[in-house]
């Protein structure tokens, strides 16, 4: 009976250890930057022999910057199948009409814009054209 539980008790301990392990190699995986000035989706060079985020046997080609805001962002590394699958989602995502965060009207040019007002490493908004054209109007009145 004492031996059962001591086996019962080696078995918790293994799948606990390997259980950690698996969550420690995903935070050591998604590679997240301290604040950044660069917008999502921006190339970042790949250090060599990186492998891709989603294939462990295949070297990543590129290096893209996800999600952003004002602590930082993700850095996502990408092979070729990657890459070209993300690229195809980024044509589908520029033709879908999505709401912009200032003036509230949907609009298919809608990209991420930080606000001037915020500096280089404030949060990240949707932003439309005419409310982007507004902001650089903005912009060269007050260094007129
Ligand atoms: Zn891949
Ligand atoms: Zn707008």
């Amino acid at each position: 009976m004492g031996n059962c539980l001591f086996e019962l008790y080696i078995i918790t301990y293994i799948l606990i250890v390997s259980i950690l392990f698996k969550l420690k190699r995903r935070i050591i995986m998604s590679k997240i930057t301290g604040p950044i000035s660069t917008m999502p989706n921006h190339h970042h060079e790949v250090p060599l022999n990186t492998f891709c985020d989603t294939h462990e046997d295949k070297l990543a080609i590129k290096r893209i910057q996800g999600e952003t805001d004002s602590m930082g962002s993700e850095l996502i590394d990408m092979c070729l199948e990657c890459y070209n699958e993300y690229l195809a989602y980024r044509i589908k995502v520029k033709q879908e009409v999505s709401c912009c965060d200032w003036c509230k009207k949907e609009s298919t040019n809608c990209t991420p814009t930080r606000d001037f007002e915020e500096g280089l490493y404030g949060r990240i908004y949707d932003v439309c054209l005419r409310c982007r054209q507004k902001q650089n109007e903005n912009i060269d009145n007050h260094y007129d």
